[in-house]
This record gives structure tokens, C-alpha cells and sequence, in this order.
């Protein structure tokens, strides 16, 4: 038997650190949502006890330094299953982005396999497993729209955004998330985005009060790091992008867009300077 899981990327509409934790980790407020790009996975059992990746992306891991190996590992050891299975990972979203694809993959990972091999393990308890392979897994089991607290492990669900164009970019960086949270000081931080006006904002269901209220400290590492960034950034503002932000640690900068008419000025503007754009939907 094969099945198929979809995985789709995140982004952060606020990313807020509150204060570093004894146990090295941070204390954070993130409004998460998910947009229509989507890796693609493949599921098969097969016939000998082991775990087998494939990719057609050249530049991720296929050995157990993949998420999507992890989680499979995880779900068999946990669950004693005595079966090997082949995934076979069809990748879209950006590496190393800042759009959560190995914890997406990870947690697409987690559903698929409590489907093939029929273990009918409750959401919640594959979100505990997802907790043990990343902070963002959780959120990727269960997609939707969330405000994630803790280290980002605890979620409550809260209303999709309204409908609206999302535009990517990703500069040739790669960022990773480790560095950029060893470099961030809270003491930094002049102005914190605010959590409460995002969640207003959101169960209004306002779209420019959501663009207004977009927020992600990370940015002040990032930035700082490669001004290339920040230039993105500048460029969709210019571009008439109604909202635009760095997504988790970045480099991805993601602007939020209305009207159709003003998505492709947006797009052929930066592909100008930028080769990796996208043009998606929310996924609401
Ligand atoms: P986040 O937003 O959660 O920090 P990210 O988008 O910045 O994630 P990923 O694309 O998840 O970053 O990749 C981070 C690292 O994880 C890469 O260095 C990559 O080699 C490794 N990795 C392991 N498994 C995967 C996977 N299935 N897909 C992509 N990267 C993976």
C-alpha cells in the first residue's frame, strides 16, 4: 500500500521571545498559519524491518539526520512496529527558510505513518511525539492557525486570517535557526510586537489591522546579518506588498497582498533581484 501526506510550510504572522530559559531554551509567543506550498510525501511499506528516504531535492539529508527519518524511527520505537517503510520526499518549500519544511515533513511524516500502518494514535499524543523532534512540529500535526507559548510546544488554535495572497521570497542564505537564536539578546529588543493586538486583529478578521500588527523580533539578528534582508523587505514595502515580514529565523521574507492586480507587479519586481519567489495562498 502507498499513501501520500501533504506538508505544507509555515509562516509567522508574530514572533515574540520573552526571556531565555534555565534549561537553555526560549520562552516565546508565535501566531502561526500555514500557506499553500507544499512538499510532497510518498509512504510505502516495505517488505524489511528499516526506514529508507529518498529525495529528489540533492542538498537535505537522507540518512537519520532527516526529520522525516527521526519521526518515522520515533513512531516505531514508541509503538514497537516491526515493519520498515520507504518515503519518498517530493520538495517545494525552501531549505533552511525560516518556513518550518523538515518539521512539516517531520509531522507529515507522523500522520502518514499512523495511517499506514493503522495505529489510530490520538492528534494530541502525535503532537507529543512531534514535540520530542522540533519546536514547530506540534503545529505542523496540526496545521491550521495557531498561537504557540512555551518553547512553541504549547498550541491553541484561534481563527484563520482572512483569505489573501501570500508572496515569498527567499534570498541564496541559508540561515540557521540555532545561530540566529544564540545571537538574539532579549535585552536587545526595544519594542515588542504585541501578541494581544495580533489576536484582536485576527478574530475581527482584519486584514489591515493583521498587517499592521505583523511582528518578529528575530529580525533583529538576521537583519543585522545579511542586509540583503532587509533590502527584500524594503523592496515588497515598495512594491505595495500590504504587510511584510522576515518568517522565523528567515531569510524568507513573506508580504501579505489583497488584490490580485498588485500580486504580479510584486512577483516581476523582485524576480528582478530575487530568483526564488512564490506566489501561494493562506491555507484557511
Ligand atoms: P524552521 O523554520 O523550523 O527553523 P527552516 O525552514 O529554517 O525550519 P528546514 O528547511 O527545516 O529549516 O531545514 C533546517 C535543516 O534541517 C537543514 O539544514 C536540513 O539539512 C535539515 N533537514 C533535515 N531533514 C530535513 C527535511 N526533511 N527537509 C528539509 N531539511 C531537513
Amino acid at each position: 500500500m502507498k499513501i501520500y501526506e501533504k506538508a505544507p510550510a509555515k509562516i509567522n504572522l508574530l514572533l515574540d521571545v520573552l526571556r531565555k530559559r534555565e534549561d537553555g531554551f526560549h520562552e516565546v509567543e508565535m501566531i502561526m498559519t500555514m500557506v499553500d506550498l507544499a512538499d510532497r510525501l510518498e509512504m510505502e511499506e516495505l517488505p524489511r524491518d528499516s526506514i529508507m528516504i529518498s529525495s529528489q531535492a540533492g542538498y537535505i539529508p537522507l540518512d537519520e539526520k532527516n526529520l522525516a527519518f527521526q519521526a518515522a524511527k520515533l513512531i516505531k520505537d514508541r509503538y514497537d512496529v516491526r515493519k520498515g517503510v520507504y518515503i519518498h520526499l517530493d520538495k517545494k518549500i525552501p531549505v533552511a527558510a525560516g518556513l518550518a519544511g523538515g518539521s512539516s515533513d517531520a509531522a507529515a511524516t507522523l500522520r502518514g505513518l499512523n495511517r499506514l500502518w493503522g495505529l489510530n494514535i490520538p492528534q494530541d499524543e502525535l503532537c507529543k511525539l512531534g514535540a520530542e523532534l522540533g519546536s514547530d512540529v506540534p503545529f505542523c500535526v496540526t496545521g491550521g492557525t495557531a498561537l504557540a507559548t512555551g518553547r512553541g510546544e504549547r498550541l491553541e488554535r484561534i481563527d484563520n486570517p482572512p483569505q489573501c495572497w501570500v508572496v515569498l521570497a527567499k534570498p541564496p542564505i541559508n540561515v540557521s535557526t540555532a545561530d540566529v537564536y544564540g545571537r538574539f539578546r532579549v535585552s536587545d529588543i526595544k519594542e515588542h510586537p504585541s501578541t494581544a493586538a495580533m489576536l484582536g486583529a485576527i478574530s475581527r478578521g482584519s486584514f489591515s489591522d493583521i498587517c499592521g500588527n505583523l511582528g518578529n523580533v528575530l529580525e533583529s539578528v538576521t537583519l543585522g546579518l545579511y542586509p540583503e534582508v532587509l533590502q527584500l523587505k524594503e523592496s515588497m514595502e515598495r512594491l505595495g506588498a500590504d504587510g511584510v515580514l522576515m518568517s522565523g529565523s528567515g531569510p524568507t521574507v513573506f508580504g501579505l497582498v489583497s488584490k490580485e492586480a498588485k500580486v504580479s507587479r510584486i512577483y516581476n519586481g523582485l524576480r528582478g533581484f530575487c530568483k526564488e519567489v512564490y506566489v501561494v495562498r493562506m491555507l484557511t
